[in-house]
């Protein structure tokens, strides 16, 4: 079912969770209600480098379609594979849903797509980025981010963004001024090698997006029309629409 559609040299073995595709089982779940059906991840440079649909086959079994693009970790590919689903209670509407791991079979919230392979971090042998960067890299990326929702871009200065409770600011502002103390104002890159960042997008894809990931990707995963799509949630589904196996 997995086939490979070009081959790239010098392919990266990167070990942060961040440079992979990651698919978030509740965040999947969540869209899906929302009838936002897609997830489609994107790189730094906000370019789509991926797209999947999920399909519910029922309340414990999800069908994962995807297509992938040349990137510096991996080669192009499309493929699909199927996740069993628990719930953290008997009431699976008012729990949270978790994959089970293909390999480990441990329950996990997301798996990563690493050598054509969808498993749980662990199995994949990933870190957090955060965890790798190192203390100062970390703090320089929290105050940036910081910088980037308080400071004004027209007067340069810190101000409460509109929208934003005074006692969040005032949070955010204390935080802000730790982590410049901490870091002696000065601010240090992380390093090249965690660069590659992969985040993902929950929204209904384009027709086009869907045409550009293959004329030829089978019709019965990618449906070219929202309607036409089998979008059922779990709870919608009864003990009959179990598998049989
Ligand atoms: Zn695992």
């Amino acid at each position: 079912m997995r086939r490979r559609e070009t081959h790239s040299e010098g392919l990266r073995v990167y070990a942060h969770v961040e440079a992979y595709p990651r698919f978030d089982i509740q965040e999947a779940s969540r869209a899906l209600r929302a009838g936002t059906p897609d997830v489609v991840w994107q790189d730094r440079q906000v370019k789509n480098i991926g797209l999947a649909v999920p399909i519910w086959e029922n309340r414990n079994r999800l069908f994962l379609s995807y297509i992938f693009e040349d990137t510096p970790n991996m080669d192009a590919c499309r493929g699909s594979q199927r996740f069993d689903v628990v719930y953290d209670g008997p009431f699976e509407r008012f729990h949270k849903p978790y994959l089970i791991c293909p390999s480990c079979k441990d329950k996990v919230q997301f798996v990563c797509f690493k050598d054509e392979v969808w498993l749980c971090r662990t199995c994949h042998g990933l870190k957090n980025r955060t965890a790798l960067i190192g203390t100062k890299a970390r703090r320089s990326e929290q105050a940036a981010e910081l910088e980037r929702v308080l400071v004004d871009p027209d007067t340069r200065t810190l101000a409460r963004p509109s929208g934003m409770h005074q006692a969040t600011y005032q949070r955010k502002r204390a935080r802000l001024s730790k982590l410049n103390k901490q870091l002696s104002h000065e601010r240090v890159d992380a390093s090249t090698d965690y660069a590659f960042v992969i985040t993902a997008q929950w929204r209904k894809a384009s027709a086009s997006e869907l045409e550009s990931a293959g004329a030829d990707w089978d019709k019965r995963h990618a449906p070219a029309t929202a309607a036409s799509r089998p979008l059922v949630t779990p709870s919608l589904l009864t003990e009959d629409d179990q598998d049989p196996d």
